[in-house]
Parts: structure tokens; sequence; C-alpha cells
């Protein structure tokens, strides 16, 4: 396709279909994910949190789909070093799993802080979770945990824990997988708000992004109290099309997401992105304190000192007073639409451009 004829039709497109046209109203919410509690391991097979069914395994199936340091101690009761990653002393409501097989072995309720250094209970979950031996190894005379469903090798069992059990069980960390309750992970969610055009776009792209476990497409700034869409596209509120990101900050942080923002539009363009021009799709950050504004302005110092872009970065930084969610029918918009041309020429570009880019950063859909 020659160029003047394929930007003569692209164009054509956009004055029909450009974001600030108003759509077909086929209200169609997005659907609300809830958060499902369960590992997947693509590369461990056997493993599941609800199946219980007793696995048999040689060692060489074992060795196949079990990380190493985890083969040892499951398979040949190696035993890890004491304070080896934070789990020991986490108090973090949850549930713990055994992490060959996904056995379900404890709650956080049933653990306490013990100095040994290693994750340390006084009950089992389920009295079938756990079956025991006598470890008669090192000149000692103990207690081996075993799980009940793959038989891997958990830890030890001792006299010496608290009431009302008197129990202590002594695991290592490698053997269990964590999974914070829903309540915890709500707890520990942060959010942000920004804006570099058409939100249907940035909505895509930060759907996809690992640590991010909701996007929601609204207005932000501005002079009018909770604005319609139409109101926005006015370009006279003063609002600006934006999303709200609700993310985990034990898995993304606030620098990966700027990164991924200042890439995935033109922070160089004046209330304007391609097509759909107005400060209703201003480049801008709506920062909730001071940490969000002052990581925002030294990443935009550092693209224009070193000319990331050939034009200076024209992204606002304002001061979030309000997020207000846009109307249903723009939740979820690139995946209800995707054969609409502007999702096809606009927006999956993105997406797509994100997938390459950013492909350590991209979702596990496997866990989703
Ligand atoms: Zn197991």
């Amino acid at each position: 396709m020659k160029p003047l004829y394929y930007f003569v039709t692209l164009c054509m497109l956009f004055t029909l279909t450009a974001c600030g046209q108003s759509q077909p109203k086929k209200s169609k919410a997005s659907k609300n994910s809830t958060m499902e509690n369960v590992i997947q391991k693509p590369e461990n097979p056997y493993y599941s949190n609800t199946d219980t069914a007793k696995l048999t395994l040689t060692d060489a199936e074992w060795k196949k789909v079990l990380p190493p340091d985890l083969y040892e101690v499951a398979r040949h009761a190696d035993t890890e070093r004491a304070f080896t990653g934070a789990m020991w002393k986490s108090e973090t409501k949850g549930t713990y799993y055994c992490a060959a097989c996904g056995n379900k072995l404890f709650r956080s309720n049933q653990k306490f802080v013990s100095s040994c250094g290693w994750p340390s209970f006084f009950e089992q979950d389920n009295p079938k979770s756990i079956w025991f031996r006598p470890d008669n190894s090192y000149g000692m005379q103990r207690v081996e945990a075993l799980c009940s469903r793959c038989d891997s090798h958990l830890g030890h069992l001792f006299d010496d824990g608290p009431e009302p059990t008197g129990k202590r069980y002594c695991m290592n960390a490698v053997s269990l997988d964590f999974v914070p309750d829903a309540a915890e992970i709500a707890a520990q969610q942060k959010t942000l708000v920004f804006g570099g055009g058409c939100f249907w776009c940035m909505e895509a792209v930060f759907s996809e992004m690992h640590g991010v476990t909701k996007v929601t497409s609204g207005y932000a700034g501005g002079t009018v109290e909770n604005p319609s869409y139409e109101e926005v596209c006015t370009g006279r509120t003063g609002a600006a099309e934006v999303i709200e990101i609700v993310y985990n900050p034990n898995e993304t942080n606030l620098d990966e997401l700027y990164q991924v923002f200042f890439t995935l539009h033109d922070p160089t363009t004046l209330n304007r992105q391609g097509a759909d021009v107005g400060t209703q799709y201003r480049s801008v950050i709506f920062y909730q304190n001071e940490d969000e504004k002052k990581e925002a302005q030294s990443l935009i110092d550092e693209l224009n000192y070193k000319h990331v872009y050939p034009n200076k970065i024209v992204t606002t930084l304002e001061p979030l007073k309000k997020f207000w969610p846009a109307e249903n029918y723009h939740q979820g918009y690139f995946k209800n639409n995707k054969d609409k041309p502007y999702c096809q020429l606009v927006v999956r570009p993105k997406v797509e451009k994100f997938e390459k880019v950013f492909k350590n950063w991209k979702k596990n859909k496997e866990a989703h």
C-alpha cells in the first residue's frame, strides 16, 4: 500500500471511529474477576491445590518437574539454611501448601514466629495432610514430617512448641507455597491514575501487565463533578481520559508502571494522541503522594536528558482530587470490541508493542 493512500485511509478510519466519537450504547460491564487463590505451576503437571489423590512418582519424574533446591529437600530430605527468605517471620494471613504437589498443609493462624529461622507451626490444617516417621539420621532421634499426598519431606516435628498442642512443625520454607487471603491482598494494593490519550488503549495495555489486578477507565481533573463521556468529549470540562490502576506492590512498582506509560503513548504531543485531539487526551499523571510525583518527575527528566524522544515531554503532573469511573460500556472496551477498526488500528498495535517491549512484565495468563 502506498504511504499516502495508507495515511488517507487511516485518517478516514480515525475520523469515523476516533475515541471522541460517540459510540453505540451497548452497555457491557467489565467482568468482575474474582481472585482465585490457587497457584498454577505449568512446569509441574502433578501440582494441584484441590486434587487430593495420592501421588506416587519416581525420583526421576520428580526431578523433571521440581526446581533443584526443592527437589533436594523434598526427595532427599535436605535441609535449607535457616533464615532463608522472609517466610519464617511472616505473619500475613493466608494458606500454606506443599510446594511439590499443592496439598493444603497449614493456615496462618496455626503458625508462630519461632527463633529457629524456619517457618514453624503448632498444628496442621488437616490431621491427614501430614504424616510422620522416625528419623535417626545424623545421630539424632527426630520425627520426620512428610506430605501425605506426595510423600515429600517437609521438615521435622518437635515437642517444644507453644500451647495448645506443644508441637513445633519445623518446616523448610522451600517446601511451602504461601497464598495470602484475598483481604490481605486487597489491603496491600495500591492505585495509580494517569492519562495518555484514549483510555481504551491505556486500559487494554495495562490489563496485560503483571502485578496489575484491576484497570478502570475513567476521568480525572477539571471543573465538573463526575462528568459524562459526552461532557468530557467537548474538551471544555478540563477533565482527562485516564485509567485507575490497582496494583500489587509486591509484584510491580511505580518505576515499571511509569516506564510502560511513557513507552506506550507519545508524551511529547500537547493535548493530542494521534487523531485524538483535545485537553481530554493530554498526557498527565495524577499523583496522590510525593513519591508518585517525585518518581514521575525524575523519569521525565531522565528521558528528556537522554533525548529518548525527539521533542520535549509535555506530560503534566497534577494532584489527584478525584477519579470518576467512566460509563460501563467503556470498561474492557478493547476486549469487548476487538473487531472495531479503532481497536484494530490504534489499540491493538499498542497492546502488541507492550507484549514485545515488555515481554517479561506480561501477565502470566495461566495464573489468572
Ligand atoms: Zn506434597
